[in-house]
């Protein structure tokens, strides 16, 4: 019997699917691994490493653990190669914003202007020998919101593996890893979401072995004003909630973490250039639109 646990961290609802005889200790070793990630790279938390780069902006270089620095690394890549459209810098803007807090406010220009200032991958330094990452820009600060929770699935599924449990299905907030064929032989079923629509209702259902599957999209954290969705993918380039012509982008990858960075990426740079990203990663992509068409590169089976 498959045994689901369910826990909160990462600031989302995360779900671990196993059928296996440890699967309890499994889960739990699992658990308390996310929680460690999570003290290490929330921008919430104030004893985080993240946090503390965040407080040194400006002034002095931070010594960070070697996978935090691998982390920073992986996001100053995709922030260089998708020129900024994903930048792990983002966080004075999104903090501003603060959206999926309640608040609910339009921030005013001049405060976007002054966030908008502070932002840019090219104020991250990372120094490989030193393992220290600093800030150039005093008010400069860390959000590892696009790519921290595909790291964690990907830990999710080594410490599986480790531990012999060579089937199952981990779910991060959205940030899906299949591991190995579905229970009793049966290929796992991901449903996509309707972006406009509630959790349950799917555009499509993939059946799909050993991959990792990630979207990013409007319906995850929002609010409505004056007939305009304000999400929580901001464009550092604008300041304001990325606008294209896209509602969802999911990414399949063997790498959950490359595939929640490149669906982050994605979502901002819009369909073209977008699908050009993905592309180039070698992973594959599932878009919809505005206009309600789905576009895909997925190469296995899809059902409607
Ligand atoms: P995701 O749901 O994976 O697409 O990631 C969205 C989260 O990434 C947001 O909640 C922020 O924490 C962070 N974020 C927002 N905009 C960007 C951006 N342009 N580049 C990198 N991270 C971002
Ligand atoms: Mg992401």
């Amino acid at each position: 019997m498959a045994q689901k646990f369910l826990f909160y961290a990462l600031g989302t609802e995360n779900s671990i699917t196993l059928e296996s005889e440890n699967a309890e200790d499994v889960a739990e070793k699992i658990i308390a691994r996310v929680r460690n990630i999570e003290e290490k790279m929330s921008a919430f938390k104030s004893k985080s490493e993240v946090a503390e780069i965040s407080r040194c902006a400006g002034r002095v270089p931070v010594r960070v653990s070697d996978e935090l620095f691998y982390i920073l690394e992986t996001a100053l890549e995709i922030s260089r190669v998708s020129k900024g459209a994903f930048d792990v810098t983002v966080r004075p803007l999104t903090s501003l914003w603060n959206i999926g807090k309640g608040t609910d406010v339009i921030p005013k220009e001049s405060e976007i202007e002054k966030a908008k200032s502070l932002v840019g991958y090219e104020t991250l330094v990372l120094d490989s020998q030193e393992k220290t990452a600093f800030l150039t820009k005093l008010g400069g600060a860390l959000d590892l919101g696009g790519i921290a929770k595909g790291y964690a699935a990907d830990e999710a599924k080594r410490i599986l593996l480790d531990n012999g449990i060579n089937k199952g299905l981990i779910n991060f907030g959205g940030n899906i890893v299949t591991v190995g064929s579905g229970f009793d032989r049966a290929p796992w079923k991901i449903g996509i979401q309707n972006p406009l629509s509630t959790r349950s209702d799917y555009v499509t259902t993939l059946e799909i072995e050993n991959k990792s599957i990630v979207t990013s999209a409007v319906n995850e954290r929002f609010f409505i004003k004056d007939s305009m969705r304000y999400h929580h993918i901001i464009s550092p380039l604008t300041g304001y909630p990325a606008q294209s012509e896209l509602l969802s982008v999911t990414v399949i990858d063997d790498c959950s973490m490359t595939a929640d960075v490149l669906s982050t990426a994605a979502y901002v740079l819009g369909l073209l250039e977008g699908s050009r990203l993905i592309k180039q990663f070698g992973a594959q992509a599932i878009f919809i639109t505005q206009n309600g068409d789905i576009l895909s590169t997925f190469e296995g089976k899809a059902v409607l």
